[in-house]
């Protein structure tokens, strides 16, 4: 027999505490911070929209909307889904609060998403992303921009090494439309030797074949025409210019032509930043340009390019784990000093620190509880301390001890706190 239902979490979720936490609050934050300096603003949106936000801008023929969407009918009658990703939500919030009026507007998020996949390590049902969307720049120097933030981003978690970023280009709608019929022609040649699920795709959704993971299918795709080859003059400057920029940034990258997103507003660059380190799934930070998006959520036609990034994978990959915080251990002796050491311990977190004080128990009880908390300092109140108006301080890493008076200690932490700072 396995716990009981109310103790098991759902399949594909999962509880974040101490060190994992720390892991991903250190790639949310640091994401926070990165994406900051390079002018994205947050934003905050609802983990669940209309369906149709979804249905519309993700297209309802993309592996998402098909497979992976939790939507349900709410009470008032409304079909609500729990977002599968936020590029949708915050292109609708953009037109909501009509921020649109200031282009370009730089957006970063972070949050939960949720999609109804098969879980498996970096695979998860509610899984959280932080993201960045440049709305209302048709420049190639916003792809480059974008990236190289997310190349920053990687660079400042130490796991840059650990990826290889992969570019491609999809081109403009009619180079990409071009490219599409002459897809279809090649693969319906070769129809038999495709996967099942690839002979569906061939008419909904042809692309997608390309990135396809079925073994039989790669080998078709292998010799299939490349979209290099359908470029319009146009398109072919617009990714010169972004891989100029890039180059000038310092953003290394190799050209993979059959790297494609699987949505359907996606235009010109197309980027992935893989690592060989997370089995199957390998894909930490990915995004491309999406022109359209805007207006088919019945905005006005305005471009925007961006990327997310896996959290739990990034944290996965973090090679340093962030350490807790130590906290300072205060140890009354005796009854009459537990009360002391209540204000003892208000003044001390009121100053800024952060300290542990047991409700009950004796010394060395309390000392034990310090150590597996990994306090840096004990703080002993007694009759003898008292008597002399001071407190003992313990390092409780080098086990030296010094008497201090009761009125010098708060300056006293604060120096040995920015000793270590
Ligand atoms: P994959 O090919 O791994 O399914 P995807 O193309 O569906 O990825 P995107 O929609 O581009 O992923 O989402 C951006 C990033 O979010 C991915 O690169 C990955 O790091 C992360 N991600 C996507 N789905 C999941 C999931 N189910 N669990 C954990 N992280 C995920
Ligand atoms: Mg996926």
């Amino acid at each position: 027999m396995t716990s009981a239902p109310t103790a098991r979490p759902v399949r594909g979720t999962h509880d974040l505490f101490g060190e994992e936490l720390r892991r991903h609050r250190h790639v949310a934050e640091t994401g926070r911070l990165i994406c900051a300096r390079w002018g994205y603003e947050e934003i905050v949106t609802p983990i669940f929209e209309h369906t149709e936000v979804f249905a519309r801008s993700l297209g309802d023929v993309s592996d998402i909307v098909t497979k992976e969407m939790y939507t349900f009918t709410d009470r008032g009658g409304d079909s609500i889904t729990l977002r599968p990703e936020n590029t949708a939500g915050v292109c609708r919030a953009v037109i909501t609060l009509g921020l649109h009026q200031n282009l370009p507007i730089k957006l970063f998020y972070y949050g939960p998403m949720f999609r109804y996949e098969r879980p498996q390590k970096g695979r998860l049902r509610q899984f959280h992303q932080i993201g960045i969307e440049c709305i209302g720049a048709p420049e190639p120097l916003a792809d480059a921009e974008v990236i190289a933030a997310g190349a920053h981003l990687l660079e400042e978690l130490g796991v840059l090494k650990a990826t290889t970023l992969e570019l491609n280009t999809l081109g403009d709608l009619e180079s990409r439309a071009r490219y599409r019929e002459a897809l279809v022609r090649y693969l319906d040649a070769r129809r038999n030797q495709l996967s099942a699920e690839s002979q569906l795709r061939l008419t909904r959704n042809p692309l997608r074949i390309l990135d396809s993971k079925d073994e039989g299918d790669r080998a078709v795709v292998a010799q299939a025409p490349l979209l290099l080859e359908y470029l319009s003059p146009a398109s072919r400057d617009f990714f010169e210019r972004v891989k100029d920029a890039l180059a000038r940034l310092g953003v290394s990258w190799v050209e993979n032509p059959r790297l494609v997103r699987g949505l359907d507003y996606y235009t010109h660059t197309a980027f992935e930043f893989t690592t060989t380190q997370l089995g199957a799934q390998g894909a930490v930070l990915a995004g491309g340009r999406y022109d359209g998006l805007v207006k088919t959520l019945g905005g006005p036609d305005i471009p925007g390019v961006g990327w997310a990034a896996g959290v739990e994978r990034l944290a996965l990959l973090l090679a340093q784990v962030p350490t807790a915080p130590r906290p300072i251990a205060i140890v009354p002796i005796g009854a009459e000093a537990e009360a002391e050491a209540w204000v003892l311990a208000r003044d001390l977190r009121r100053a800024g620190h952060i300290v542990d004080l047991a409700f009950a128990g004796k010394p060395a009880k309390r000392l034990k509880r310090a150590d597996r908390l990994n306090a840096r300092l004990a703080i002993f109140v007694g009759e003898e301390e008292r008597a002399r108006g001071t407190v003992t301080l313990r390092d409780l890493d080098r086990g030296s001890e010094e008497q201090v008076p009761r009125a010098e200690l708060l300056s006293r932490l604060a120096a040995a706190q920015a000793e270590r700072t």
